[in-house]
């Protein structure tokens, strides 16, 4: 995976001389070996955490308004693994880019620092370890961040668990074992919904979704599952 580029997964070119370059990642300029086939530098410090690195690039870069695309962009870097942790922050971060580009106010750098932050938090295996997955949890904390929800809020404090809860609901309808990708578009079809429904807040929703990963889960549900393609 090293010799890959963590954002579109081009091979990296080595050149013969270090060159001054920007980070695709965190924009920074620095001196850097090597970049890949399509331009892409990715500094030091952002390459010690690919699955991030891949998820900020996705939200920098995208100009989609629909959050479930958006999270196919994100989830098509080899640095996202078919399950973990990293999905835990990218439904948030889907959700974040979507609702920025539909014209949505946020501080992007302080609620993109802030979705990823609270995101980490959620550790690999929640969902079967705590009766919660970290997609639905995901949702609620991009709602919390768009809302700046603090414990003493009145009026969105139960706004972000109910978002949590009707996700949790739907992703937990279809059953197990765990899918990441499965369970990340259940939560955002029904992020969109409850958003529309809840906070008149409008993001473009597909049609419908076909998921690209079945061949590398074993555990895939297949025809159970809404989102196969065989
Ligand atoms: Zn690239
Ligand atoms: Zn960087």
């Amino acid at each position: 995976m090293s010799d890959v580029c963590l954002i579109c997964g081009a091979p990296l070119k080595y050149l013969d001389a270090a060159e001054e370059m920007q980070c695709a990642v965190c924009g920074g300029v620095f001196s850097g070996n090597a970049r890949c086939e399509n331009g892409h530098y990715i500094c030091d410090a952002c390459h010690a955490s690919p699955a991030e690195s891949a998820v900020r690039a996705v939200v920098l870069h995208t100009t989609s308004k629909n959050p479930i695309e958006i999270a196919q962009q994100m989830m098509a870097s080899p640095a996202v693994h078919m399950h973990g942790p990293e999905h835990h922050f990218l439904v948030a971060a889907a959700l974040l880019a979507a609702y920025k580009n539909s014209g949505g106010e946020a501080d992007m750098n302080t609620a993109l620092n802030a979705v990823i932050s609270r995101g980490k938090l959620v550790p690999g295996g929640f969902c079967g370890m705590a009766g919660n997955c970290g997609a639905a949890v995901s949702a609620g904390i991009f709602l919390s961040v768009i809302q700046k929800t603090t414990p003493l809020s009145e009026e969105n404090w139960a706004a972000g668990m109910r978002m949590t809860a009707a996700c949790l609901e739907a992703v937990a309808r279809h059953g197990g074992p765990r899918c990441c990708k499965r369970d990340s578009f259940a939560a955002l079809t029904q992020a969109c919904r409850f958003l529309k429904e809840e906070a008149g807040i409008l993001l473009e929703v597909s049609d419908s979704i076909i998921c690209s990963h079945s061949s590398k889960n074993r555990e895939c549900l297949k025809e159970g599952c809404p989102y196969y393609s065989p």
